[in-house]
């Protein structure tokens, strides 16, 4: 199978490369490096011992550039994983936000169209569950979201619904991601914040490594096991292969999935596992709770395991290790 993996440089796009190099799929990447660099490329190829990898720099607002890279090209399947991601940064830049993650989506569903392109996989996130209970599961009505970022990913779950009713023969599916964290058990591949990390795990590897002093622990107050909040961390090698199973058994129409373990994990547990598997110290101090921050968010992971035949396989100890490995070869 012939796939464009728009944003595959970056951290989940270059783990989903390497699996579908892995099973011998003909992969184009179409990148503008925004937010990874171009040396990915070699460790994609090292890890998958391919030698065929194609790459474009594009940005996929581009209708245009977009159009002759179809036309040569020929896919028969569009993994969109290209989007800004950062929520903070949403809040302050919701425009840009807008822009980037609605029109990258807009000018490759209508590629997908003119071209006939048979599966469109996109990229989207828990978030678009808004403040409701744990386990989420895929029937839930959504619920406002509380930042532009988590709108964008709404709101494109909404244009690819309304296209799907008009493209009746082709396969979309949504891909709801809880918390990606881990990287490649080569070291070689992973998520390289730029700048001060937002998420939980790179501000914990950059603590162990001795970047920063210490981990600020957003609130012990909530109503969990130990008042720190619980999410579902899924392994990104466990969510690339969720791509691959989507892939293959996708069918007509809109489908939407959960990708989590369906395990909640807390922010103290998280660190307790990373201290004992990695022998090291994270020094952290209890702040205040994070603005927007919900208690408890996991998956009712049941869905993608019936239909997609797919579930986690990674335990926490295997993610704590291989984001720990790859922090220390960066
Ligand atoms: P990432 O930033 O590592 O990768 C995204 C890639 O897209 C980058 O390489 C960037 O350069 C590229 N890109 C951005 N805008 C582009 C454009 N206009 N044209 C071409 N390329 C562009 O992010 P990631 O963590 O790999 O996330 C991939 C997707 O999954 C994103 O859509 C993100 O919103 C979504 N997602 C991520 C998480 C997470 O926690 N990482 C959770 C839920 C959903
Ligand atoms: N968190 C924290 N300190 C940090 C970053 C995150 O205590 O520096 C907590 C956060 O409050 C949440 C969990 O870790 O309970 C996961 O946060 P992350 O930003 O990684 O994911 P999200 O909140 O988007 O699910």
């Amino acid at each position: 199978m012939k796939v464009l993996v728009t944003g595959g440089t970056g951290y989940i796009g270059s783990h989903t490369v390497v699996e579908l190099l892995n099973l011998g799929h003909d992969v184009v990447i179409v990148d503008n490096l925004y937010n990874s660099q171009l040396d990915v490329l070699d460790k994609i190829l090292k890890i998958s011992n391919s030698k065929d990898l194609k790459f474009y720099e594009a940005d996929c607002k581009d209708y245009e550039k977009l159009d002759e890279i179809f036309k040569l090209e020929k896919f028969d399947s569009i993994i969109h994983f290209a989007g800004y991601k950062a929520v903070g940064e949403s809040v302050l830049k919701p425009l840009m936000y807008y822009d980037n993650n609605l029109n990258t989506t807009i000018t490759l569903a209508r590629l997908a169209e003119k071209y006939q392109i048979k599966n469109f996989i996109f990229s989207s996130s828990a978030t678009v569950y808004g403040e409701q209970q744990s386990p989420l599961n895929e029937n839930l009505e959504l619920k406002t979201t509380s930042n532009p970022y988590g709108e964008t990913k709404k709101m494109s779950e909404r244009i690819l619904s309304d296209f799907s009713k008009n493209n009746k023969d082709m396969h979309i599916t949504l891909l709801r991601y809880f918390n990606p964290i881990g990287a490649h058990e080569s070291g070689l591949i992973g998520e390289k914040p730029q700048g001060t990390p937002n998420n939980l795990m790179p501000y914990v590897t950059q603590v162990a490594k001795g970047i920063r002093e210490k981990l600020f622990v957003f609130g012990n107050d909530y109503d969990t096991v130990d008042g720190t909040g619980v999410r579902d961390y899924i392994h990104v090698v466990d969510l690339a292969k969720g791509h691959i199973a989507a892939l293959l058994n996708a069918h007509k129409g809109l489908n939407f999935y959960n990708l989590g373990s369906g395990i909640g994990t807390s922010v103290l547990e998280l660190i307790q596992t990373f201290e004992k598997v990695n022998e090291i110290k994270v020094p952290f101090e209890i702040v205040d709770r994070r603005p927007g921050d919900l208690a408890t968010v996991y998956a009712d992971a049941s869905k993608a395991k019936k239909e997609l035949r797919w579930e986690t396989k990674k335990t926490l100890e295997d993610m704590v290790k291989d984001s720990w490995f790859f922090e220390k070869n960066l």
